[in-house]
């Protein structure tokens, strides 16, 4: 099988839908968090059905389903490719003007709309990997939005191909596009029943060739000091200042290590984000991250002395120390079923590419899915300079991802 002489519509498509402004919101309550995702979605949903694919749904969560009936008699897991639609509210999604810049030479690139834009070899070592290949960005004033719209256009690209070879042998293959990912809410309202998909693939990875089967486990910590309030005239021997509680525990934080600022690799740290009070009561929050789940206990474990630590010093301080779960690493999950990144392996060399694991320092929608019951991997999609005005796709990262969906697609069946 080959798709070499398949004329693609994923540049055409990744152009039309970065001009939907599908910015998500991560201080708005609703579902989703922001109502124009839904205009993508509904294009999508529409582009689906007059491609022939059946079971398409749109729903009030903002979810679109369909699927790319099997083409087999042989009994095949239920893979599920999925993308998501929305932007990063890091920088403005509005008028996205994209450019196609054919045939990439290798210089910087100077976006017109604000020549002080520029996306520089220096920063983006990767273009220069990418020379010879039509290389599209925004024109200055907007972010590009390919991630993840560089995965809904691989995944329609890959369906619209797929209803034209009914000859290429697949079981049942559901298509889902998710909105809220950037706003970490993106399968909170998905119905996993409705999806009926065994195996999942998340099209939202950058570099050709990167295959990302790793996250991090996540917590969140909270810490609570609670002091005791009197008469700043009259509080000798009484008042106990929760503030200065506070200002004491994040001091003794080490600096030099155990932090974002110093780690970087497979090692974990803990970080504090937020830390607001007043004479009675402060909280302190962190995240704390590692690779192996049990680490984290043993973080938490060095918070809470550090707690005591701070509470000896201010008598009648009380303190609380609550652990919220985030997310875990996929490949406690993955591990359970080495096929889903092995298929993924083959498929990569199908293609031609040498594939590469790669662990991420976050946490994906793949992370959460694969303790939903959908183990879920992460493909490279092509997108990089993510949630900044420098934000660029090569098209034919975009093209060899879509072949990379036909080659998998048709490895499940082969193993089934
Ligand atoms: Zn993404």
């Amino acid at each position: 099988m080959s798709i070499a002489n398949y004329k693609h519509t994923v540049a055409e498509r990744f152009m039309r839908y970065v001009q939907v402004d599908t910015q998500s919101d991560p201080t708005s309550a609703t579902q989703p968090s922001t109502a124009k995702q839904k205009d993508l979605s509904a294009i999508l949903l529409r582009e689906l059905q007059e491609m022939g694919l059946t079971e398409t749904e749109l729903d009030a969560n903002g979810y679109v389903y369909g699927t790319i009936p099997a083409t087999t008699n042989k009994q095949v897991p239920v893979l599920c490719y999925c993308a998501h639609v929305d932007t990063a509210p890091d920088c403005s999604g509005t008028g996205v003007k994209p450019i196609l810049h054919p045939r990439y030479t290798g210089q910087d690139i100077v976006l017109p709309d604000d020549p002080t834009v520029v996306i520089t070899t220096a920063e983006h070592p990767y273009l220069k990997e990418r020379i010879g290949d039509d290389i599209i960005t925004a024109s200055g004033t907007t972010l590009l939005g390919a991630d993840d719209k560089a995965g809904v256009a691989i995944i329609m690209d890959f369906a619209r191909y797929m209803i034209q070879h009914p000859e290429i042998k697949h079981g049942k293959i559901r298509v889902l596009f998710t909105p809220d990912e950037e706003v970490g809410r993106g399968v909170v309202a998905l119905d996993m029943k409705k999806l009926g998909a065994d195996f999942g693939y998340t099209l939202d990875g950058g570099e050709r060739g990167h295959l990302e089967g790793e996250t991090f486990s996540a917590d969140a910590v909270i810490v609570k000091f609670v002091g005791i309030s009197a008469h700043p005239g009259y509080a000798k021997g009484k008042m106990v200042n929760a503030i200065k509680a506070a200002s004491a525990f994040v001091s003794l934080l080490p600096r030099n290590e155990w932090c974002p600022e110093v780690t970087d690799g497979m090692q974990g740290f803990v970080h504090p984000t937020s830390i607001e009070g007043a004479l009675e009561n402060a909280t302190v929050q962190l995240i704390v991250r590692s690779f192996e789940t049990p680490q984290l206990a043993v973080y938490e474990e060095r918070l809470r002395e550090l707690v005591a630590k701070t509470a000896q010093q201010f008598p009648g301080l009380a303190t609380e120390f609550i652990v919220k779960e985030q997310y875990r690493n996929m490949k406690e999950v993955l591990d359970l079923h080495p096929q889903v990144m092995q298929y993924a392996e083959t498929a990569y060399e199908r293609s031609g590419l040498h594939p590469h694991r790669m662990s991420i320092r976050g946490g994906t929608d793949g992370s959460r899915l694969s303790f939903m019951g959908l183990p879920c991997p992460n493909i490279f999609t092509g997108e990089m300079g993510i949630h900044s005005k420098q934000e660029y796709v090569s098209v034919q990262d975009m093209e060899k991802a879509t072949e990379i969906l036909v080659h998998l697609s048709a490895i499940w069946e082969e193993h089934a």
